[in-house]
């Protein structure tokens, strides 16, 4: 990638002239099996943007109650976008189709216009676990039937592409919009995707820029976004088997508990629940042995394998984390 980087060829991409960029966005939108596509910096603002673009100040958007989108980006749909958010729960981030069509209320004077549903594949704060395509299909089409847009938070959708062995385009064919990482798994240094119709992506150009998102030579960091498309994707089955590992040498560690069943892609969540440990107290422990885990408090971590971690670092870990415990 650093190569890529050091050779890329650029232009201004403001005015949509850096060849790299324009290679990008092409094959991203290939990949995902959209009209067109656009560079952003950022998955939150690629899920901002989304919003913005569907959305109109006021209106009504239904999210899983731990969405990334709800969860993680600072409030920024109703801070920016001025959207009012109707949570509704999942069972292991996968919202019950059933549950949706109940949050959808027929139009009266008293309420918000609901304008759009965001889904998440896979699922961040839910382990990582994947929503099937028969489930995002079924969702789509109680949306569509009512003339609401469907914007898919794809931050890891090649994880569950991988996991499902079909192709990613199949996985979002349904959704109005998807936006996907380039960083995290497919290990680019920075980046993200929303792809969609042509007519839609242009309004999302205006947004970006609006936002503050519009980059000039940015094609130094496409040409590392090509690499992760074309190269990296294949790679997150190590991730996946890794994990497996992780997750099934932990579970017998007395004190640990891990639902194998959220074990799905490229992460592990632990519950310290019943040993005399919480998460802040656990975590400066495992640094110690140089492994990092993100804080789920009181009692949970998260662990995630990625790119440079070996099967011998897992093994590793699990010894580390069986000392502590012993
Ligand atoms: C990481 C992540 C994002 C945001 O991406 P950033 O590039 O970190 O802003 C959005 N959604 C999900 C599910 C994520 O895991």
């Amino acid at each position: 990638m650093r190569e890529a980087m050091k050779n890329a060829e650029v232009g201004d991409d403001v005015f949509q002239e850096d060849p790299t960029v324009n290679q990008l966005e092409e094959l991203a939108a290939k990949k995902a099996g959209k009209e067109a596509a656009l560079f952003v910096p950022s998955g939150t603002m690629g899920n901002l943007i989304a919003v913005l673009t569907h959305c109109q100040r006021g209106d009504e958007v239904i999210l899983e109650i731990d969405s990334h989108l709800y969860y993680y980006e600072v409030g920024s749909i109703s801070a920016v976008a001025g959207v009012i958010p109707r949570l509704i729960t999942g069972d292991k981030g996968i919202p019950d189709p059933q549950g949706i069509k109940m949050a959808l209320r027929d139009e009266n004077i008293h309420y918000p216009k609901t304008t759009l549903i965001c889904l998440e594949n896979t699922h961040n704060r839910a382990g990582g676990t994947i929503t099937p395509p028969e489930v995002i299909e079924e969702i789509c089409r109680l949306a569509h039937q009512r003339n609401i847009q469907v914007h898919l938070d794809g931050a890891r959708i090649f994880n569950a592409a991988i996991a499902l062995n079909i192709e990613p385009a199949l996985l979002v064919k349904n959704v109005d919009s998807v936006m996907f990482c380039l960083s995290k798994g497919l290990s680019a240094p920075v980046g993200s995707i929303l792809a969609g119709p042509k007519e839609f992506i242009q309004r999302a150009r205006k947004n970006r820029k609006m936002l503050g998102g519009g980059m000039r030579q940015a094609g130094i960091l496409a040409a590392a976004g090509i690499i992760a498309l074309e190269q990296m994707m294949e790679r997150l089955k190590e991730d996946h088997k890794n994990a497996r590992i992780l997750g099934e040498g932990l579970a017998h560690i007395s004190g640990i508990k891990v639902d194998l069943e959220t074990v799905q892609t490229n992460m592990v969540y632990l519950d310290l629940q019943e040993s005399s440990m919480d998460t802040y107290q656990f975590l400066p422990k495992l640094a110690k042995y140089n492994i990092l885990g993100s804080p789920r408090p009181p009692t949970k971590v998260r662990l995630v394998t990625h790119y440079g971690i070996s099967e011998e670092d897992i093994y590793a870990t699990v010894r580390a984390i069986k000392e502590i415990f012993s």
